[in-house]
């Protein structure tokens, strides 16, 4: 741990209340199994990227566990600290220890909720996100709506021309902007789509918020692989924002307390909850593929990778396309800087982390980036504008969707 964070608060040794209060804090069993071998610094990319400890899983949970012990406040140091961190939980991966990282971090940025007061301006914008846009599909929609008018109708254009988005400070922020689709997913919700020949399996299709109003291409997509692979899709009615944005995915019943009814079924619900390319690669394809000549590279996505230990599904798919080639990156398994909202909180450090895989992605020669997550996607086709590498990039169902298409 860096003196310089010890040293901005309270005294070593000296006794005080814990600066965790009320539900939600990390607890002791948990940063307790931390051993301070530093075998996951060089996984950090925040580590990496700036060298110092207190923005490395280790650092950040000696500083969870100063906070707790009432030697460091809950205040400004740590909370940047804390927002510093992707959660891309590759330090966990890393562990030899077992550190489950990402349930600390979670519940830290929990205690930083109920008692940090941030300042005015990000106050209201994650009031305004969390709280009154997230939940209510109607709101996104009209949101979303207003964002295709001013991409669609040159406003976008006028903006990045006049260069008026740099006088508010959004000229970064904005370039991150998803493509609003030109329609909604949400006018799909509660059908369902039957399997193609004799039914495998039934599933129901989770669309996400954000991903309704942007991403209606690739859930189409999604639901074309699945029944063509004998999948029954149910689009479940009245679905609405999972909390992951705001939780930052964390694990279901960890949000309801131990030993109790909800947390019992929120555990039984998320044992149901499968990636469609976990899903699809333990079912086995089904559906011919017709032969797509492709070099192609893959981005891990973090919360595949690292939070739900997936590996080996998405390359498993993609290598069961005739013709695809898949060449690895080099530091694939590192966050792209999407993570969540972190591209929009933490703007500057996202698009520099951005950069380093941008280089990484180049350098495969590859002409196609595939990913297994809309974040990484929207980030990693930034990305592909900002530094001109000219390459496309595609979900793995996508990928496997083209070679269905050119079969039928
Ligand atoms: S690898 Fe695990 S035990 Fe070692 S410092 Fe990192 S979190 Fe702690
Ligand atoms: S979650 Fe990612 S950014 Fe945060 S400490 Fe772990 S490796 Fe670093």
């Amino acid at each position: 741990m860096t003196e310089s964070v010890a040293n901005t608060e309270h005294a070593a040794g000296s006794v005080h209340p814990s600066g965790f209060l009320g539900a939600d804090k990390p607890s002791y069993d948990d940063y307790a199994r931390c051993v301070h071998c530093g075998l996951c610094l060089n996984h950090c990319p925040t580590y990496k990227l700036w060298g110092l400890e207190a923005d490395s899983p280790r650092g950040r949970i000696r500083q969870m566990v100063l906070v707790d012990q009432g030697r460091l406040a809950l205040g400004e140091t740590f909370v940047k600290h804390i927002d510093q961190c992707l959660d891309c939980r590759a330090c966990e991966t890393a562990c030899p220890s077992g550190v489950e990282y990402g349930k600390l971090v979670e519940a830290a940025r929990a205690q930083i909720e109920q008692n940090y007061r941030r300042p005015f301006f990000s106050r209201l914008a994650r009031d305004l996100v969390f709280r009154r846009l997230l939940p209510y599909p109607n709101r996104i929609a009209i949101v979303a709506r207003a964002l295709r008018l001013y991409q669609r109708s040159g406003l976008q254009w006028l903006a990045r021309a006049t260069g008026i988005l740099h006088l508010f400070g959004l000229a970064e922020r904005e370039r991150l902007l998803p493509p609003i689709d030109r329609k909604f997913f949400f006018s799909r919700l509660g059908r369902t789509y039957p399997a193609v020949g004799p039914r495998r399996a039934r599933v129901a299709l989770f669309a996400g918020c954000i991903a309704q109003v942007s991403f209606s291409a690739l859930h189409d997509a999604t639901i074309r692989v699945l029944t063509a692979n004998g999948c029954e899709v149910v689009v479940p009615a009245g679905q609405t924002c999972c909390g992951a944005l705001a939780a930052h995915a964390k694990e279901y019943e960890e949000l309801f307390g131990a030993d109790t009814k909800d947390h019992a079924e929120a555990h039984a619900f998320r044992k149901k909850m499968r990636d469609a390319t976990e899903f699809l690669s333990e079912l086995g394809l089904s559906a011919p593929l017709a032969s797509l000549p492709l070099r192609v590279t893959y981005q891990d996505s973090c919360h595949l990778l690292h939070g739900q230990k997936i590996r080996e599904a998405p390359r498993k798919l993609m290598r069961a396309i005739p013709g695809v080639e898949l060449v690895e990156m080099a530091m694939a398994d590192y966050c792209c800087g999407s993570a969540g909202s972190y591209n929009v909180t933490e703007t500057q450090t996202s698009l520099d982390i951005l950069a380093e895989k941008m280089n990484h992605a180049r350098a495969t020669g590859a002409p196609v980036i595939v990913t297994a997550n809309p974040g990484c996607l929207l980030q990693m086709r930034a990305g592909a504008k900002i530094h001109s590498t000219g390459q496309e990039v595609v979900h793995v169902i996508e990928l496997l969707d083209r070679a269905l298409a050119k079969n039928t």
